[in-house]
C-alpha cells in the first residue's frame, strides 16, 4: 500500500508521473469526470484548514467520487479520547482513501500503519505538507518549464514552515538547485534540516538575513507566513512577525521572469500591491493544487488496486529501532498516544520516525 506521508515517499519518477497526469487533467478535464466514480475520500482534519480541505474535496468531486469527514477535532471522537489508530481503523470501513491533517507531528504516519487504505498527509504540525509540495512543483514546472537548475529564495518562517521543509526536501533531488534561506535568526531552518541537506543532497544553500540581498539572483521567491499558532512565546512572535514584507519596491530588484509563490494564507508578508504583478503566481498556485490532488488521489487509488509494493518508505527502507529510545518533542504524536516509539537511522544518529527529533 502506497501512502504519501513525506514528499520523498514518492520517487522522482513517481512525482513526474503525478505531475504529468495533473497536466493531462488540466488539458482534458472531461476525460476524468468519472475517474473515481464509486470511491470515497475521508477528509480527517484535526486542525483548521480551508484551502487544503476544500481543495481535496473539490478534487474528489471533480473525479466523480464522494467525500466524508470532519473539519475540526472537536467534532470527531478525538474529543472523547479516541486514538488516531482507532479512528482510522473505523474510517477504513467507510472510505477508500484518507486525507489527514493533524496538529501532532507524525499522526498521518501512525494512521498509515493502521488504515489499510492509502493515507495522504495533508499537513502534520510543523513537520511536513507533501501535497502543498506537489502543488509547488506543478506550479514551478508550469511557470518555469523545469524543476532543475533553479535558484529559490525561501523567505519568512523557515523554522515552523512545514511547506518549506517539504519543498526543500523535494527540490534537493533535482540537479543544480540552489536555495537562499532568508529568515530572522529566531526562525532559521532547523539544524536537522540544514544537516540533512548539507550531508545528504547536492542542493547548495546559504542563509541571509535581508530579502534585498537575495532578490536579484532568484528564479523563484517562496514567501511564507510567520505562524502565530506554533509559537509558545507570544513575545517572540510579536518581535518577528513583520520581519519581511515583499512590496513593489523590492520587486523592482527582481528578475523580470522571477515568480513569487506562497502556500497561503497570507497575512501581511506580501503587500496587496504585488498581486497585480504578473510575477505573483500564488493564486495560480492554488488552482494547481486542486489538479495535482486530483492526480494524486487517482494515482494512489490505482496503485492500491494494483497492490503496488512500497518503494521507499522511511520506516522500512532504512534501519529502524522500536521502543528503545524516547522522543523529546512535545508536539510529536508519540508524546500523547500509545504508539510504538519508532526511530530511523539518519546519517550517524537516530531520528524519531514521526517528527524527526533526535532521541533523548
Ligand atoms: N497553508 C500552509 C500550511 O498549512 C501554510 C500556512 O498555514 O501558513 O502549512
Amino acid at each position: 500500500m502506497k501512502h504519501l506521508i513525506e514528499p520523498t515517499d514518492l520517487t522522482v519518477a513517481e512525482i513526474e508521473e503525478i505531475l504529468s497526469l495533473a497536466e493531462d487533467i488540466i488539458a482534458h478535464r472531461d476525460r476524468y469526470r468519472e475517474a473515481c466514480k464509486g470511491k470515497k475520500l475521508a477528509t480527517l482534519f484535526y486542525e483548521p484548514s480551508t484551502r487544503t480541505r476544500l481543495s481535496f474535496t473539490s478534487a474528489m468531486l471533480e473525479l466523480g467520487g464522494t467525500v466524508i469527514g470532519f473539519s475540526d477535532a472537536a467534532s470527531s471522537s478525538v474529543s472523547k479520547g479516541e486514538t488516531v489508530a482507532d479512528t482510522v481503523r473505523v474510517i477504513r470501513c467507510f472510505a477508500d482513501i484518507i486525507a489527514m491533517r493533524h496538529f501532532k507531528e507524525g499522526a498521518p504516519l501512525v494512521a498509515s500503519q493502521y488504515a489499510g487504505i492509502p493515507v495522504i498527509n495533508a499537513g502534520d504540525g510543523s513537520h511536513a505538507h507533501p501535497t502543498q509540495t506537489l502543488t509547488d512543483l506543478l506550479t514551478i514546472r508550469r511557470e518555469k518549464g523545469r524543476l532543475d537548475h533553479l535558484t529559490v529564495g525561501f523567505c519568512g518562517d523557515l523554522k515552523f514552515g512545514r511547506t518549506v521543509h517539504s519543498l526543500l526536501r523535494a527540490l534537493s533531488r533535482y540537479e543544480g538547485v540552489r536555495a537562499v534561506l532568508i529568515s530572522p535568526e529566531e526562525l532559521r531552518l532547523p539544524d536537522y534540516m540544514q544537516q540533512e541537506l548539507a550531508e545528504g543532497s547536492a542542493l547548495e544553500f546559504r542563509e541571509v538575513r535581508r530579502l534585498e540581498e537575495a532578490m536579484p539572483e532568484l528564479d523563484i521567491l517562496y514567501m511564507t507566513r510567520v505562524q502565530r499558532e506554533r509559537f509558545v512565546d507570544r513575545e517572540e512572535y510579536e518581535r518577528v512577525k513583520d520581519s519581511f514584507v515583499l512590496d513593489p519596491e523590492k520587486m523592482r530588484a527582481a528578475r523580470k521572469d522571477m515568480i513569487v509563490l506562497h502556500p497561503l494564507p497570507r497575512v501581511n508578508e506580501i503587500a496587496r500591491a504585488v498581486d497585480n504583478d504578473p510575477r505573483a503566481a500564488y493564486f495560480r498556485q492554488v488552482e494547481n493544487g486542486k489538479f495535482v490532488r486530483m492526480a494524486l488521489i487517482y494515482t494512489l487509488l490505482k496503485w492500491a488496486g494494483e497492490n503496488r509494493p512500497l518503494e521507499c518508505t522511511p520506516l522500512f527502507s532504512e534501519p529502524y529501532s522500536v521502543n528503545e529510545m524516547r522522543c523529546p518533542n512535545p508536539r510529536c504524536i508519540s508524546a500523547t498516544e500509545d504508539v510504538d516509539r519508532l526511530f530511523r537511522r539518519a546519517g550517524e544518529g537516530w531520528r524519531c520516525a514521526y517528527c524527526e527529533s533526535r532521541p533523548e
